[in-house]
């Protein structure tokens, strides 16, 4: 028995005429176990199994790189070794018991024709048509009339027609750009790029243009049609040109230059597994003009700005406009002003972490599986007349129960929130045994008044009613001392305000 390692990908002969492996790092790799007197159908089988390939629409080629000892002796111009029998399963066993190797799985997909039935016809004009029947149910019939509108206004437009139609609605929301924020839209902006003749030679791990290589290729599998479309964005940004999506539903996916008349074009489609995307045509020389090309791809909207970067770099707690400008700038070359990088930000962000609407929406249910996570806990959502948010209250079990064991105070304050629709975000803490801060509740109010301190110290009373005499520190807000003065005075054997100056 030995063990080989392997991957998966497609052979291609580099400029100097040696064969390189393109390795699909999405499909991960495989470790193959091969027992002595493994046979070539075992073998290929279990390729099949093991990288989700299904028999039929699939050529499997199995095959391996000389290994160096053997290349020193010849030329380096070998060609892979492939393993098309029982005989040559039994070289590589043998082989593989002395020498590093690792085997390269490509599929040749041989039934492709067939399997793509009319859509794999060439590329022609007509195309949009025929498959409009194979549409996304989501998709409306004007569907063609809005993504004309979508490819025209946006730049670099793989937008699709939903998040377009969910931009028109969000305006009729609340304008919040009277508070001085701007406004997180999609907006189509020039980007003037660096000289490309600059780029790559910079300091840092710039992407340079000079050694950037198209990764796509035919045959190529990608398994979501998003990781096919930010490999289409990376590739557009690298290569200056922008393109227009002709064609997306479940199973086929389509793509044009903008640039009216051009050759360049992508055409994907779902073979056999429900969302992996096959590249089937890939025709990768423009026949446009440079000068077209670039016009085009200048205009670039601040969601595909946002989309290339997340790709690319990824979110995490903290981005600033700022790491926007200065990652286009070092990977791409774009030079972003800072309303657009703030805008690409926004736009990142409600990708990852969802809108501001959709956590007020989602609050609810949120509240809910917390009570459900956690018996006891107490929570309190107040709208107003008109259903809109208001007050917000959460105070863990952990904490409730936990309270008889702290000393016999409780610290509150309260800070404002510089989200989208601002608002305030009040504590109540306490010290347990060894001097810690032990939280006890929270609560979002829509202002840190005299109303909403109140609220927050009745819903306090409700959960931490045992055990007085209580002692409150604050800040000596005004707020504050109103909301206990109108509280307390009926109620001085539960809360002593003693208020002191905490900070
Ligand atoms: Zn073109």
């Amino acid at each position: 028995m030995v063990y080989i390692a392997s991957v998966y990908g497609e052979w291609v002969i580099k400029d100097n005429l040696s064969w390189h492996f393109e390795v699909d790092y999405r499909k991960g790799g495989r470790m193959f176990s091969l027992r002595d007197g493994c046979t070539h159908d075992e073998l290929i089988q279990m390729a099949l199994e093991d990288y989700s390939l299904t028999k039929i629409g699939h050529r499997l080629e199995i095959s391996y790189p000389l290994p160096e000892v053997f290349t020193q002796q010849t030329c380096n111009d070998s060609p892979p070794m492939f393993v098309t029998n029982d005989r040559q399963v039994e070289s590589l066993i043998e082989l593989s018991r002395n020498h590093g190797v690792r085997l390269c799985v490509s599929s040749k997909g041989k039934d492709e024709d067939n399997v793509d039935g009319p859509l794999d016809e060439d590329l022609d004009e007509n195309l949009d048509d025929e498959l409009k029947e194979e549409f996304d149910e989501e998709l409306d019939e004007d569907w063609s009339a809005e993504r004309e509108e979508v490819s025209e206004e946006s730049g670099c437009d793989e937008d699709d027609v939903r998040e377009k139609a969910y931009e028109g609605d969000d305006d009729t929301h609340a304008d919040y750009s009277q508070y001085g924020k701007i406004k997180d839209e999609d907006v189509v902006i020039d980007v003037p790029f660096d000289d490309p003749r600059l780029l790559g030679r910079g300091v840092g791990h710039r992407i340079g243009i000079d050694n950037w290589e198209d990764n796509i290729y035919e045959h190529q599998s990608f398994d979501t049609k998003a990781q096919l479309i930010s490999e289409l964005r990376l590739t557009a940004v690298m290569t200056r040109f922008s393109f227009r999506i002709a064609a997306s539903t479940r199973k086929v996916f389509v793509a044009k230059c903008k640039v009216a008349g051009c050759k360049w074009r992508l055409r994907a489609a779902v073979k056999n597994e429900p969302s992996t995307f096959w590249v089937t045509k890939y025709v990768k020389s423009h026949t446009c003009s440079v000068s077209d090309r670039v016009r085009n791809h200048k205009r670039c909207t601040t969601k595909y700005i946002g989309k290339l970067f997340l790709d690319r770099t990824g979110l995490i707690e903290g981005i600033v406009p700022q790491h926007i400008r200065d990652s286009m700038r070092r990977m791409f070359g774009m030079k972003l002003d800072y309303t657009a990088s703030y805008r690409a930000l926004k736009h990142a962000q409600d990708l990852v972490w969802g809108t501001a609407e959709e956590g007020y929406a989602n609050l609810p249910s949120y509240l809910q599986r917390i009570k459900d996570a956690n018996p006891g806990t107490v929570t309190d959502l107040v709208c107003d007349s008109q259903d809109r948010f208001k007050y917000c209250f959460l105070s863990l079990a952990g904490s409730i129960s936990g309270f008889q064991y702290l000393r016999r105070v409780i610290v509150v304050d309260g800070t404002h929130l510089t989200g989208k629709y601002g608002g305030a975000l009040l504590v109540a803490a306490g010290q347990d045994a060894n001097f810690q801060i032990f939280p006890l509740a929270f609560a979002v109010v829509d202002a840190e008044d005299s109303e909403s301190w109140e609220w927050f110290f009745n819903k306090l009373r409700d959960c931490f009613r045992q055990l007085p005499p209580m002692a409150i520190v604050s800040d000596r807000a005004a707020a504050i001392a109103r909301a206990l003065e109108s509280l307390c005075p009926g109620h001085q054997e539960e809360y002593a305000t003693i208020t002191s100056k905490v900070i």
